[in-house]
């Protein structure tokens, strides 16, 4: 990607070693057992700027993300209305049904994330007003494209949920991505809702988080507002597991299926499947198993050009989660 970006690599050559990687990607996902497998977003730009990516009102300097070891990702900067993405997710999910046998989960970026896009100075003739109700228009486009293809489920990244904490202690950027995610998802009835779920964590780019520091207990109760039937919840790397389940017991409703990260793609060493087991009947303990799920913590690389963990890892990670959740519902009777 870096050859590409240089012009070192032609449009042509670099589409093939995109269709190489997503058909490989795809076939070892598939040899891991998992029921439901993604595309691995081996051909996105980053979980975030993929709608965005090659639109030509956008300046480089926008807001700025900062980890906990130092680096930082920055956002482009919206220069001029109206904003509309120029790629929708059900491209990569066309693309990938070409290969795939089993169910698939599409990720779709949030509209809370692409809110950030708009300068705090405002756009000129652009209100902030006008600019999220195109957003919200192309956020809901964006999901249902996909439902409309066969997407297994819709997965909403919201990694700037607790990152919302950290910024803003009042909590009011929480409430208002929450309300800004909401007015996307009113748009679905119920029975489409059960096919969209909501992704949180800490951040995941080079082996580090943005906001891991942020007490979990002050995004999970306001996250169960989000109208959606699914949570994918980043659990394996967090301190006290079972301090977090209390909360998710106490908030998640009963409709509301929650799948828990029993692998921590930050980490290098390779979870073992007995160690899965534990963690998914542990898990069984406060959430009832009809309604439970498994899935890993967060993406392995949600930056294309992050090379911190090895497919070999990756993929090792997400056998040992397949195994040992086999393992757990075997010790559940399912
Ligand atoms: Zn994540």
């Amino acid at each position: 990607m870096q050859d590409f970006a240089a012009g070192r690599i032609a449009q042509a050559a670099m589409d093939e070693l995109y269709e190489r990687a997503l058909e490989d990607t795809i076939r070892q996902f598939e040899a891991t057992g998992s029921p439901v497998i993604t595309d691995g977003e081996q051909t996105k730009p980053s979980f975030v700027t993929y709608p965005i990516h090659g639109l030509e009102n956008l300046a480089p300097d926008g807001a700025i993300i900062q980890f906990a070891d130092g680096h930082v990702r920055q956002l482009p900067r919206l220069t001029a209305g109206p904003f509309r993405y120029r790629t929708y997710s059900d491209a990569y999910l066309t693309h990938a049904k070409k290969y795939a046998r089993v169910p698939l989960k599409q990720a779709v970026i949030s509209a809370s994330a692409l809110s950030l896009l708009y300068p705090q100075e405002g756009i000129p003739g652009y209100s902030d007003e006008t600019f999220l109700a195109d957003l919200v228009d192309e956020a809901e486009t964006d999901i249902r494209r996909c439902l409309g293809k066969g997407a297994h489920t819709v997965q909403i990244d919201f990694t700037e949920g607790r990152l919302a904490v950290k910024l803003d202690p009042s909590k009011n950027l929480l409430h208002h991505f929450i309300a800004l995610n909401n007015r996307v998802l009113d748009r679905f009835s119920e029975a489409e809702r059960m096919r969209i779920g909501v992704h949180t964590c800490p951040g995941g780019d080079q082996d580090s988080t943005h906001s891991a520091d942020v007490d979990y207990a002050e995004l999970l109760p306001s996250l169960f507002d989000l109208k959606v039937g699914n949570f994918y919840l980043q659990l394996a790397s967090e301190k006290d597991r079972r301090r977090v389940l209390g909360i998710i017991h106490k908030h998640a409703l009963p409709e509301h299926r929650v799948f828990i990260g029993v692998t921590d793609p930050i980490g290098s060493r390779v979870e073992s499947p007995e160690e899965v087991r534990d963690r998914v009947l542990e898990a069984a303990e406060f959430i009832p198993v009809g309604r439970l799920g498994t899935t890993d913590d967060c993406g392995f690389s949600p930056f294309g050009d992050d090379l911190s963990t090895a497919r070999e890892t990756a993929f090792a990670k997400i056998r040992a989660r397949v195994a040992g959740t086999e393992l757990a519902a075997r010790k559940l009777g399912l």
